[in-house]
């Protein structure tokens, strides 16, 4: 029997964009992220793109994981094709549903017409049947081949959905919900400043999300940060393409300027210096690299560099939009996407970043952007920054 998985796309979120922009990325990302697991044919028909393998060994368990990890895409489901043709409904229906109602007591049938034909008014000679009628008789045919189930229309273990569309039907027991959003890429790139903590794992997937394809920025400081550290910041990274597709990191030496700053500034002032550098530098990575925004993992009084007044130093040394989509979060909240993401277990893994490294004991929560400017031109950063990006490193991160 041939088994497909069904995608439908959310229509509020075809209106507001160009629509076919958004299904030709959509298809492109789906077909990117199951490469690997066989050869599929990939067609879009009336809002729903249909996944359909080429060969009987493809693991589809696997294929809807992966689905399940494409933004963009609001419901999923595996469907058994028939002809459209009533005999080969019934014939099948039983068959198929078999394991799927394996453990169930009750079940329904629900049936919907989404043929043009029939949404037109117009009837299609070939399959003159309504809804109600292919639901009983569907639902007949599985009574009879489990005469242990019953009917319960209001409350059922199990909704077996036949659906006719215009040149097939399609039966299927249950959906799954995907990860809803937008295509990554139908909003431009932006680059994520990545540490390995819990916070910009979870940012990086919401701009995402919102079809932002990433790049990102990490910061080390050798021998203060070790391989081990970056090697985890890696890891997050690949996790976060499951969901973002490929990610181009890029890596930025920062020993010199942290040891610079700790020698030439007021030690509370280190902090949102060190911030402002990474904004700077940031700035120029996404400009060299044709992207528009960056995107941070700071949430508002989290920590002492991220009060209002400490978020409007850094802010000033950026010259991209900044995206900050904690902002508003709590931790908690932010832990639990986290966990459902599966960054969190990475994210607490106990190495350095360079944030932590010369960490004043009273930094500054108020800071004045006058005062943080002209200690920043004491320490005569400059052609330490641009040094940095001379060294900075290029890896191609993927899922
Ligand atoms: P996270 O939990 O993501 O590590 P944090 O709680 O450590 O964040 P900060 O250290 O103040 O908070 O960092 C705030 C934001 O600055 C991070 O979310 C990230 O976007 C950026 N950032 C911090 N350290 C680095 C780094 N080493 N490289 C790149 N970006 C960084
Ligand atoms: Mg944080």
């Amino acid at each position: 029997m041939k088994e497909i998985i069904l995608i439908k796309l959310g229509e509020m979120v075809l209106k507001g964009l160009n629509r076919r922009t958004f299904e030709d990325v959509l298809i492109k990302n789906i077909k990117y992220r199951l490469r690997g697991l066989g050869q599929f044919e990939i067609k879009i028909a009336q809002s729903t793109i249909s996944v359909v393998p080429q060969s009987e060994d493809i693991d589809l368990d696997e294929v809807c994981e992966r689905i399940g990890e494409v933004f963009g895409i609001v419901t999923y489901s595996r469907a058994c094709v028939c002809e459209k043709d009533f005999d080969d409904i019934l014939a099948k229906a039983p068959l198929y549903v078999a394991d799927a109602l394996a453990d169930a007591k009750t079940f329904k049938v629900e049936s919907k017409r989404s043929d043009i034909k029939v949404e037109s008014k117009r009837s299609d000679k070939r399959f003159p049947y309504k809804s109600p009628e292919i639901s009983a008789q569907v639902g007949g045919k599985i009574l009879s081949a489990f005469p242990r189930l019953k009917v319960d229309v209001k409350n059922p273990d199990v909704t077996v959905t036949v659906e006719v569309r215009d040149y097939a039907a399609y039966i299927r027991c249950g959906v799954m919900r995907g990860q809803g959003g937008m295509p990554v890429g139908t909003s431009g790139l932006a680059t994520v400043l990545i540490s390995g903590g819990i916070d910009s794992p979870v940012a990086a997937y919401m701009m995402a999300k919102r079809g932002l394809k990433l790049n990102a920025v990490h910061f080390e400081s050798p021998p203060y940060t070790s391989e081990r550290a970056r090697m985890k910041v890696e890891k997050l990274l690949k996790q976060v393409s499951r969901y973002a597709g490929s990610i181009e990191m890029h890596t930025v030496p920062l020993t010199k300027i942290q040891e610079t700053i700790r020698d030439r500034c007021p030690e509370e002032l280190f902090t949102i210096l060190l911030r402002r550098v990474m904004m700077k530098i940031s700035s120029r990575i996404a400009e060299s690299t044709g992207s528009g925004a960056l995107i941070t993992g700071e949430s508002l009084g989290q920590v002492a560099s991220q009060t209002m007044a400490a978020l409007g130093c850094t802010d000033a040394a950026a010259t991209k939009l900044v995206m900050r989509p904690l902002i508003g979060m709590d931790k908690q909240e932010i832990i639990n996407i986290s966990r459902r993401i599966d960054t969190f277990e990475t994210s607490i893994e106990p190495y350095e970043d360079c944030c932590t490294v010369f960490t004043p004991k009273h930094p500054r929560t108020k800071p004045v952007l006058r005062f943080v400017e002209s200690a920043e031109r004491e320490a005569q950063l400059d052609e330490m920054i641009e040094e940095a990006i001379a060294n900075t490193t290029v890896k191609r991160i993927e899922a």
